[in-house]
């Protein structure tokens, strides 16, 4: 109940706007980061400033905390189990197992009756080379770990490409092969689950990348009733079959037949959710904590059409101009350095 207080382990943008959340709902929020002043502790109660394994902080936050949660999906699942031992965590540690490997993730989303691309494990160079012939020279090759934001992959679209040291470009790590899915947009559904079991999903949002980077999401998505429909449902067998508590983030290429094949989950608050937070009731940031903390889950609610765009790098340059425009929510991170590629912050325009 409001008094307590949330765990939050990571401190980027993703558990600032968690940290907000759970306090406007009167929750206290702690977290563990390793960086001093992250976005997330400039908006929390208080900061345990450790890396997200060791022991000591690990018992702080446990002892601390009432109920614990991440915000990115490369926490190690072994801090997640530790964690989850002494207090409650949510999602569940199996999500971050399951998401972490991008193997581990396609196996499971088939074995949840949901499609992805084709897709062949490669761990050599010969691998890789035998691999792309039997996709007929295309295909996505992308490390299994620790990729995100287009990081980590090697795009294989011209015929008779050379696949040479791709293995070791990529670091000599263990990797996968996916076909080039000939999709006609990218769509996501943000979902959630409560703790007695209730599913609800917000509208699906067509995304645009560019540079392996997420720059706009558009609500409502540009994609047929079915696509949406199979989006939702499938979203809604991932949380079930990993007896969810939370809210996932699940991306999906749609196919000019308006089919969908699922390309990877989050097992947290999601980039092309942030919408929800100007465009509807609740958004996905209360919903988390909502679900995390036992409470009834808010519906899902959209009172706009709206249009989300990150602020990358220089793009917060804008803010004065962004300011100024009508319909328009700006959030920024409270990150004090700019770098190329980096998320700043982002801003919703609302369209009716
Ligand atoms: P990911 O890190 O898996 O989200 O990939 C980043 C972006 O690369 C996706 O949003 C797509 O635009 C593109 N992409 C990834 N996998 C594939 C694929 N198998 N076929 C075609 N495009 C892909």
């Amino acid at each position: 109940m409001p008094g307590r207080t949330v765990g939050i382990v990571g401190g980027g943008q993703l558990g600032r706007m968690l940290a907000m959340a759970a306090a406007r709902l009167g929750f206290h929020t702690i977290i563990l980061e390793p960086e001093e002043k992250c976005p997330a502790a400039q908006v929390a109660g208080s900061q345990i400033t450790a890396a997200y394994d060791d022991p000591d902080a690990l018992d702080t936050l446990a002892v601390l905390s009432d109920v614990i949660t991440y915000e990115f999906e490369n926490v190690p699942v072994e801090s997640a189990r530790t964690l989850a031992h002494k207090k409650p965590v949510y999602p569940p540690p199996q999500a971050l197992e399951v998401s972490q490997d991008r193997l581990t993730e396609k196996q499971f989303l088939r074995d949840c009756g949901i499609k992805t691309a084709d897709f062949i494990a490669v761990d050599s160079q010969q691998e890789i080379d035998d691999a792309l012939a039997k996709m007929g020279g295309k295909g996505v090759l992308k490390t299994r770990r620790l990729g995100y934001d287009g990081k980590g992959q090697k795009l294989f679209d011209q015929p008779g490409q050379s696949s040479a040291h791709a293995f070791s470009e990529l670091g000599a790590v263990p990797l996968i092969l996916e076909s080039l899915v000939p999709f006609v947009a990218e769509i996501s559904v943000i979902a959630a689950r409560g703790a007695d079991g209730q599913v609800v999903s917000y509208d699906p949002a067509q995304n645009h990348h560019s540079g392996g980077i997420l720059r706009r999401s558009v609500v409502p998505a540009d994609v047929p009733r079915q696509s949406v429909e199979e989006a939702r449902a499938a979203a809604g067998s991932i949380l079930k079959k990993l007896d969810y508590v939370g809210v996932v983030g699940v991306e999906f290429f749609v196919n000019q037949d308006g089919g969908i094949l699922a390309n990877e989950l989050a097992p947290r608050v999601h980039n092309s959710g942030h919408w929800t937070e100007a465009a509807c009731v609740v958004s996905q940031f209360e919903q988390h904590i909502r679900a995390m903390c036992g409470l009834s889950l808010a519906a899902c609610t959209r009172h706009s059409d709206c249009v989300m765009e990150n602020l990358i790098g220089d793009d917060v340059d804008r803010l004065p101009e962004l300011l100024k425009q009508p319909d328009t929510v700006v959030h920024l991170y409270g990150k004090a350095e700019v770098r190329p590629g980096r998320k700043m912050g982002h801003f919703t325009r609302l369209k009716n």
